[in-house]
């Protein structure tokens, strides 16, 4: 190990450079272990897991880079909660209990010290608010943009993890939260809908700098939910997912779909309705939760979500073919992936 360099034997602090990779990991890094008997203090090779009986390791990974994924200017201490919770929320579709990650960072040189802190403090945030530890990881530096990815591993019991494959046809299509808010957070971070007023504005790109895992719910899907996904790639997409995974199509009614005051207050700005509702289905980065359930199964999955402060909102149901169809007030209308036209 790399101790602080010895100068007249006494250990000298050295505020004139960034922390190298050794200070990173021993600064910044080893004190987010909260002592994991499995990082092994981050001074080894790799750490060492042993398997829990009766418990299913779920491992997720999610990258992201700047100026794709969050703005340059976004303050890296939310940047690094948003990498986390971007991971959470694929495990709380999996209804896993969360428990440690490992981190990948590639910094450009510019980020001084303090930034790195910043960032290193915003993991510490998140990692108190979940009970997460921090395992292992990697530190580069880039002549390219930040790039950051976590491999996010949590627990459930054998088998019992939510996949995206156990859809049946007459499954009822459901959603958490409200929809369309990462998407219209992302053009209000821009400066891009100011006309909505501050107060939307800045709980809009609220929501898309900090977006909710809906670890809430893991449970209430563990047990009820035939099937489900995150929703981080827009509703239609991600739902979409569950249809090509359970060999099944999805009918889902755009004028059921949650949405929040923020939103509302968009709509009402736009002279085609139907187009904007379908511009909130796709616009992606919502990390909400779709799944499906069976009828006989849907209000004891109402009711747990609603005890767990999550509601679900019903919004379709799965169809025997394929894809996923859109309708408005039963008509239905032509919507792809990634855009929308009428029929
Ligand atoms: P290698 O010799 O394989 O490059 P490193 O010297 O990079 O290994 O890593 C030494 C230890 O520090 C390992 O336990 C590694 O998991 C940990 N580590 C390095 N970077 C990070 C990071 N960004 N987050 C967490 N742990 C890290
Ligand atoms: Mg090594």
């Amino acid at each position: 190990m790399f101790g602080p360099p010895i100068v007249g034997g006494r250990a000298k602090a050295r505020p004139e450079r960034a922390l190298d990779e050794f200070d990173q990991i021993a600064q910044l890094f080893r004190p987010l272990t909260f002592g994991a008997p499995e990082a092994l203090d981050l001074m080894d090779d790799a750490a060492v897991i042993a398997g829990r009986p009766g418990f299913d390791l779920v491992i997720t990974k999610d990258a992201m880079v700047q100026g794709v994924h969050f703005l340059s200017d976004d303050p890296l201490d939310l940047t690094a909660r948003k990498l986390l919770r971007v991971n959470l929320s694929d495990l709380a579709a999996k209804g896993a209990a969360p428990w440690g990650y490992f981190l990948a960072v590639a910094w450009p040189p510019a980020y001084d010290e303090a930034q790195r802190r910043r960032f290193a403090d915003g993991l510490r945030q998140e990692q108190l608010a979940h009970v997460l530890s921090l395992l292992g990881g990697d530190t580069v530096s880039t002549p390219g943009p930040l790039t950051l990815s976590v491999t996010l591993l949590g627990w459930v019991e054998a088998g019992r993890m939510v996949k995206r494959s156990g859809a049946r046809a007459g499954d009822v299509v459901l959603v958490s939260g409200v929809i369309g808010d990462g998407g219209l957070g992302l053009q209000a971070a821009r400066g891009e809908l100011d006309a909505l007023g501050a107060d939307a504005v800045a709980y809009l790109a609220d929501r898309y700098r900090l977006p909710t895992p809906r670890l809430a719910l893991s449970s209430a899907l563990r047990d009820h939910a035939s099937a489900a996904a995150d929703v981080s790639d827009g509703l239609l997409a991600d739902a979409c997912h569950i249809g090509e995974a359970s060999g099944l199509g999805l009918s889902l009614d755009l004028e059921r779909l949650p949405i929040s005051k923020a939103a509302a207050a968009w709509l009402s700005c736009q002279t085609d309705s139907v187009a904007a509702h379908a511009a909130l289905a796709t616009f992606g980065d919502d990390y909400e939760v779709v799944c499906t359930t069976a009828p006989a199964s849907l209000e004891a999955l109402c009711a747990a979500a609603a005890e767990a402060g999550t509601p679900l909102t019903a919004i379709g149901e799965v169809r025997a073919g394929q894809g996923v169809s859109a309708r408005w007030r039963g008509v239905e209308i032509a919507v792809g992936r990634t855009g929308w036209r009428h029929a």
